[in-house]
């Protein structure tokens, strides 16, 4: 038996990954998966047509054609309530889709009786570790976070000593250390730059002490049961401020990723502090997407304030779109090996991953999530 899986092209703000890449197709056949790939999916992942089809893959030249025909859509980001509607009874929607912000695109689902998954949800264990879209797509963020900080400073990275005197290398601040923010450290020390980090979960400081950089101890502690950090009482924001105060002025590069989840971002540089900070001081914002970790950031933008230089970071794992892409698709390939049995769809509709991330349930034409 065979299922059909279609990947249409990721045509949504400026999305360049893909989320199938061609390494994946014979893979994918081995589960009794045949891939049919609307025509250019791959062109900004820089993965033309025929890699697909020497992989074993097919290109289909309509978009409908693919949405009417597949069993099994993978997208990165939503597709469209339109692509939705044309989908078969029963089949079934991969993606990170984020129902909460795209409720029509779940009504859409609903109504043409289609399953949907939204990859975001997966439960941080270790069994759906490999299916861990968060994860692989941070990793990339924040390496090109660090990327981004060096090549928007004034100043060179690590410490040279040359016959004109040495250069000191550059302090890093990195605030989150989370999966981004643990990348942006290890690829900032790869540059050599001295780093020091931040966190309000203290147990994150052994994992920065690890990667070889400092940890910034202040007195709040914000776990949570969930491993995730919690949102901070008014009092205990008040206090970070005044506390990252001195770590700020003393640094050439900050690079932000504090995130709570399904909160906006929590606000920690306000302007004022941008203020005090020195001229030629670079902030790379991860959380711009969400809100954004400093005040001054404008998503998509760099914003030039007194001379120091806010990058409002949009959608950076889609800069570096063939590794990101090869990541998301290691990621779909685990999680379809849940869900196909010997080339048919054999969904466990008790397994706690799939309980976590399933949003509407196809053929009881429902939403559960
Ligand atoms: P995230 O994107 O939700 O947040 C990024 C970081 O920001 C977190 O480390 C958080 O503590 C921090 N933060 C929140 N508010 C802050 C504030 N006001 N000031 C400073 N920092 C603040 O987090 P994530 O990268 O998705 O990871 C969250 C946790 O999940 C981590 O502990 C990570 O190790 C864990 N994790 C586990 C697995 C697994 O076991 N399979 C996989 C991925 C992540």
């Amino acid at each position: 038996m065979t299922i059909i899986l279609g990947v249409p092209k990721d045509n949504l703000h400026y999305e360049k990954r893909v989320s199938i890449a061609p390494e994946t197709v014979p893979r994918l056949k081995g589960i009794g998966v045949e891939v049919l790939v609307e025509a250019d999916a791959g062109e900004m992942s820089y993965f033309p047509d025929r890699r697909y089809v020497d992989q074993g893959g097919r290109i289909v030249a309509k978009r409908e054609e693919l949405f009417k025909k597949a069993d099994i859509i993978t997208s990165v980001q939503r597709p469209s309530e339109s692509d939705v509607s044309m989908m078969k009874p029963g089949s079934i929607l991969i993606g990170i889709l984020l129902p909460d912000r795209n409720p029509e695109l779940i009504e859409a689902a609903v109504k043409s009786k289609v399953t949907t998954f939204a990859l975001e949800r997966l439960p941080r264990t270790t069994r759906a570790q490999s299916m861990d879209v968060l994860s692989s797509q941070s990793s990339v963020a924040g390496y090109q976070a660090a990327i981004l900080a060096a090549i928007n400073s004034p100043r060179l990275m690590p410490m040279l000593t040359t016959a004109a005197g040495t250069i000191k290398p550059s302090r890093v601040l990195v605030i989150g250390a989370g999966v981004a923010g643990l990348m942006a450290i290890a690829t900032s020390k790869r540059l050599g730059g001295k780093v020091t980090a931040y966190d309000v979960r203290r147990a994150a400081g052994d994992d920065v002490r690890s990667l070889g950089a400092k940890f910034l101890e202040l007195d709040i502690d914000a776990s949570s049961a969930s491993g995730y950090a919690r949102e901070l009482t008014e009092v205990e924001k008040e206090s970070q401020q005044k506390m990252l105060e001195n770590a700020l002025q003393n640094s050439d590069i900050v690079i932000t990723t504090a995130a709570v989840p399904g909160k906006k971002a929590p606000l920690i540089i306000r302007k004022e502090l941008v203020e005090r900070m020195e001229p030629g001081t670079v902030i790379v914002d991860l959380a711009a997407d969400s809100g954004g970790n400093c005040e001054l950031t404008r998503i998509g933008e760099i914003v030039d304030f007194q001379g120091k230089k806010i990058v409002g970071a949009a959608n950076l794992p889609a800069e570096v779109p063939i590794n990101a892409s090869e990541m998301y698709s290691r990621n779909i390939f685990s999680f379809l090996q849940l869900i196909v049995r010997n080339g048919a769809l054999d969904l466990p509709f008790d397994d706690d991953i799939l309980k976590a991330c399933m949003v509407s349930e196809g053929m009881n034409g429902k939403e559960v999530n």
